[in-house]
């Protein structure tokens, strides 16, 4: 079973969320629990966390379903102490107000060495404050996302998912989501079946599929291994519709948000529709 829908605006507050979720006839959803480009946020009321609930049970989406992504500001791995705690506090909240909603997983981007501490220093930073974080939590996997690899970001490549992972002490609460535009621009083609296999295989072997907990639907306008972060609706970029029609038939993706993060909200409806049917094609 594939679950498949994309990141929708909480505008007007999460139930909202999982109100339009359902319009676009999604089986998944992501969502920011709190403006993502703020650091601070009034804590989730009673109120909000009942309404969201009920929605979600109205419209029968379960926390395995639900991929919330943290804010754009946090970095894990900042060099500079003070930021560092600045953005661990926040991460916390994240992961506080996600499992205060009832959800069980938090997307979120590893962190930035911003040219200022090495590439093994800054993943050890990264784990370190998913180990803090999940100390200060219950439930939530901490789900950490491949990057495009863009400026000091690291997380593009599979290596640095797992050395992320190698350092936290908690590994059953701790995962990935694999972003396919993200991937390609970090230099794993996806443009044929044949190079899908490879890259997956690869995945396999540098991380494991025992920890993929989410995937980003995207095709890319920015070319292979370019480390350019530029999403294109699917079929429409240099990725092409192959490997996702790929994906939908493998079931190693199975009971999993699959999220698109695509350009053009308007089209989403179509895109599920699309990719639901390509399950069976
Ligand atoms: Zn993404
Ligand atoms: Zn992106």
């Amino acid at each position: 079973m594939k679950y498949i829908g994309a990141h929708v605006s909480a505008s007007g507050g999460v139930d909202q969320a999982v109100i339009r979720a359902h319009e676009i006839e999604a089986t998944a959803f992501a969502l920011f629990t709190k403006n993502q480009r703020q650091w601070k946020a009034a804590p989730l009321s009673a109120q909000v966390i009942d309404a969201f609930k009920t929605a979600c049970d109205q419209y029968n989406f379960s926390a395995a379903q639900i991929l919330p992504h943290d804010s754009y500001l946090i970095n894990l791995g900042h060099p500079v102490m003070d930021a560092l705690e600045k953005s661990r506090e926040a991460f916390i909240d994240e992961m506080q107000r996600a499992e205060q909603l009832g959800l069980t997983l938090l997307n979120f981007h590893p962190g930035s060495h911003l040219q200022q501490i090495d590439e093994d220093a800054c993943l050890k930073r990264i784990a370190e404050s998913i180990n803090i974080a999940l100390d200060k939590t219950h439930n939530v996997v901490a789900v950490i996302e491949n990057t495009a690899g863009q400026g000091s970001n690291l997380g593009f490549r599979f290596e640095h998912l797992a050395a992320i992972i190698d350092h936290v002490e908690d590994k059953s609460r701790v995962g990935v989501c694999i972003d396919t535009c993200h991937a390609f621009a970090g230099g794993y083609d996806l443009r044929s079946e044949a190079a899908c296999e490879a890259t997956f295989a690869e995945f396999e072997r540098v991380v494991g599929f025992q920890y993929l907990r989410g995937m980003h639907l995207n095709d890319a306008k920015s070319t292979l291994g370019s480390r350019v972060d530029r999403h294109h609706s699917l079929g429409e970029g240099n990725i092409g519709k192959t490997a996702f029609s790929w994906l939908m038939k493998d079931a190693r993706f199975d009971g999993i948000p699959m999220i698109l993060e695509t350009i053009n909200p308007d089209i989403w409806k179509d895109e599920i529709a699309w990719l639901k049917a390509e399950q069976q094609a």
